[in-house]
């Protein structure tokens, strides 16, 4: 029989990327969704998504009964946990929702593999992010860097990060989090900096609204390619022992590189900055033409140290490395 594995937020960039990769790998998929015809709706919109090929279940994966019940009838080899309010900005708004989802749930598929008796069967992955360390020890950032998270996001993912650690060592879970630094497709939300951008070009190209505005645009950021992640997430849950894994490139972009970039790629257009902070402003240098402005609204102040993680360890045990540069990145977005 095929191995069976549960994602939570199987809607999501990298729910979706992870489902095609067990596929490939003859897994069956038991996707679990908030919304079954706008979950098969979205996943449709993904290019070459075999949504025929997935079971898709609705599911309130804050319930713990819900939870219990699934995986007591399921009885999946693997479950992976990518379901999140993932939104750092939101979840300032929104703190009992972050907290509810992106920590109460998995401590509710934890609790139910250890009560269905299948810790020693079931291995569990939870999506982890590099929201969970602080700002103030330095780059680049590894599986040791102290916690230290600066929002609500931050902080549910560091709670069930510690509950992760916490199975493991009191009821012999096969259970491992994967710190993951920030990784893109075209799949990825459109609230998020790196699709903002990305649309803001291409309409701004088109004739749409000139400039782009953003926030600042010397934030930088460790950005990756989604699938090279996903893979990492399947590696973590092949390994010999189940471990914490930084997932990240290991270098750092600005904002102000990623705008560039993609002018450069989507309309050939090369740009001149001038001025700083709020004040800085980029030229198209054949027309002259501003293309890019900094929106006070927008601007905050860049961390302390540059956020961008050491995936050593996850080359050492798990052979893991990102196989897209960003420059190719850029051009697959
Ligand atoms: P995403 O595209 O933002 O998707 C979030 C997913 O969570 C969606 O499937 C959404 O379902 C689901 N969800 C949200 N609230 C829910 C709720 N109350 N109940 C059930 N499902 C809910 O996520 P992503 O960018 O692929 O990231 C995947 C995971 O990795 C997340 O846990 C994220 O925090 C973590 N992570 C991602 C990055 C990154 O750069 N992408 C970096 C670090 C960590 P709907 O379709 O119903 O809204």
């Amino acid at each position: 029989m095929s191995r069976l594995a549960i994602i939570t937020g199987i809607t999501s960039q990298d729910g979706s990327y992870l489902a095609q990769l067990l596929l490939q790998k003859g897994y069956r998929v038991h996707g679990l969704c908030r919304d079954m015809e706008k979950s098969r709706a979205r996943l449709a919109s993904f290019l070459g998504f075999p949504v025929d090929k997935i079971t898709l279940q609705e599911t309130d994966i804050t319930d713990a009964n819900q939870m219990g019940e699934l995986i007591r009838s399921l009885r999946p080899d693997e479950v992976y946990n990518l379901a999140a309010q993932s939104s750092p900005a939101r979840s300032v708004q929104n703190p009992r929702e972050t907290v509810l989802v992106n920590a109460i749930c998995p401590l509710n598929i934890m609790e139910a593999i250890r009560e269905a008796a299948l810790a020693g069967t079931t291995r569990f992955f939870q999506a982890s992010s590099a929201e969970i360390f602080t700002d103030r020890a330095g780059a680049p950032q590894n599986e040791q860097t102290p916690l230290g998270p600066r929002n609500p996001y931050g902080a549910s993912k560091a709670l069930a990060h510690c509950l992760v650690g916490s199975y493991r060592a009191s009821h012999g879970l096969f259970a491992s989090s994967g710190i993951l630094y920030n990784h893109e497709s075209d799949r990825r939300g459109k609230q998020f900096v790196t699709m903002k951008i990305r649309d803001a070009v291409a309409e701004a190209l088109a004739g749409g609204p000139c400039p782009v505005t953003l926030g600042n645009l010397s934030a930088r950021r460790d950005w990756g390619w989604a699938p090279d992640y996903v893979h990492g997430m399947w590696l973590a849950l092949q390994a010999k022992s189940p471990e914490d894994f930084v997932f990240a490139t290991g270098t750092a972009h600005t904002v102000r590189d990623f705008v560039e970039a993609m002018f450069r790629r989507m309309g050939n257009v090369t740009l001149r900055w001038e001025g700083r902070g709020v004040e800085e402003k980029g030229y198209d240098t054949s027309t002259g033409k501003m293309m890019v402005a900094v929106n006070q609204e927008f601007f905050r102040p860049a961390e302390e140290c540059v956020m961008v993680g050491d995936c050593s360890k996850a080359l050492q045990t798990l052979g893991w490395r990102h196989t897209v540069s960003f420059d190719e990145l850029i051009g697959l977005m």
